[in-house]
């Protein structure tokens, strides 16, 4: 395959208990049969509201979490006609393959312990992973530290004497010095002063460049998505509602709640008169998915039919799949105005996100 990743139907499912005795009472579903591919080189975008299950299904992906059911078939480096069906892996195996797939976190200063140097934060991985001589190591950390634009002068120093840019980029050096060709971003500049995200961006699509790197990032920002990636999947309750190419997403969405995303993003120079569009009420419990589309609890366009069948993913055009009953007709102005405009009567605040 000339994908790097390929899911298929994956759930994660996490059992909810009560009682003395800790019976299983009914379960989250956090991810909810999500099939996707990520194509090697490319970076793919994961979007959506906190709690849809975006965070869950990429620590599903490097195996963190230990998916409930489906396979996440990876195509490892060098062995371009095998894949390897990552939750089938003895533990030995997934350990061996781990040095291949990597993760930055959005909080660099929670994910780098704060009471080491930086020359035992990145040494320790390494001597975990791989069996160096301590020269070896030296050379593989300098240059990593390289790549993400520090010099080795960082190595003696320890995480609270840099700033919040610099600790993402140490997490980011870390995370290459396994060599991996697969890195899941999740949220990475989330965290940062916005003077230090485009920074952090630039470099990532840079190491993407001279490092022919896949990466899936998670985000909840639609304007980073849109700069970074190549594909874009919606996330809704666990459930994959609309997927395709960023531009096309972006120019043309079809779902009506990604729609909503796109007209909830705040403008830079604002209309005279534009409204702020609003989701109506927040998402429905994953421990209790609405019946049909898990989305007509709050869909202006909810008919009987989508209270009682649930859509399914289906490409509406090349590459761009839709789970809406009625993504044709939604494309179109209907009900005497667009979707936009009659989101714009509705309310919703951007702390939901
Ligand atoms: Fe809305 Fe029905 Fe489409 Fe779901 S299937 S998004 S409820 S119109």
């Amino acid at each position: 395959m000339s994908d790097r990743l390929r899911i298929e139907n994956l759930e994660v499912h996490y059992p909810v208990r009560k009682g003395v005795f800790r019976r299983v009472v009914g379960a989250v579903r956090a991810v909810d049969g999500v099939s996707l591919s990520i194509p090697t080189g490319a970076t793919f975008g994961l979007v959506g509201e906190s709690g849809c299950g975006k965070s869950s299904l990429a620590r599903a992906i490097l195996q963190l979490q230990k998916p409930t059911g489906g396979s996440i078939l990876f195509k490892a480096e060098g062995k371009e006609d095998a894949v390897t069906d990552l939750t089938a892996l003895s533990p030995r195996k997934l350990r061996a393959l781990r040095r291949e797939m990597q993760i930055v976190f959005q909080d660099p200063y929670s994910a780098i312990n704060p009471r080491l140097r930086v020359k035992t934060i990145l040494n320790e991985p390494l001597r975990a992973m791989e069996s160096l001589s301590a020269t070896e190591r030296s050379d593989r950390i300098a240059q990593s530290l390289r790549a993400v634009g520090l010099t080795e002068a960082a190595l003696e120093r320890f995480p609270h004497q840099f700033s919040g840019g610099q600790r993402q980029r140490i997490a980011i050096a870390r995370a290459l010095l396994s060599r991996p060709n697969f890195i899941v971003l999740d949220e990475p500049v989330s965290a940062l002063d916005v003077s230090v995200r485009a920074q952090i961006l630039n470099l990532l699509i840079q190491l993407q460049r001279q490092l022919g790197l896949t990466y899936l990032f998670v985000s909840h920002d639609l304007s980073v998505v849109r700069y970074l990636c190549d594909q874009v999947a919606v996330m809704y309750l666990g459930r994959i509602v609309e997927s395709g190419p960023t531009e096309r997403i972006f120019s043309n969405p079809l779902h009506p709640y990604t729609k909503l995303l796109l007209a909830a993003v705040p403008m830079p120079r604002p209309r005279r008169g534009r409204k702020a569009v609003k989701l109506q009420g927040d998402p429905p419990s994953p421990m209790n998915i609405p019946s049909g589309c898990p989305f007509h609890t709050r869909c202006l366009y909810a008919t009987e039919m989508c209270r009682t069948t649930k859509p399914l993913l289906r490409d509406l055009e090349a590459l761009h799949g839709v789970a809406c009953h009625y993504a044709e007709s939604l494309a179109q102005p209907r009900h005497g105005g667009s979707i936009t405009a009659n989101a714009q009567i509705m309310t919703m605040s951007h702390a939901s996100f």
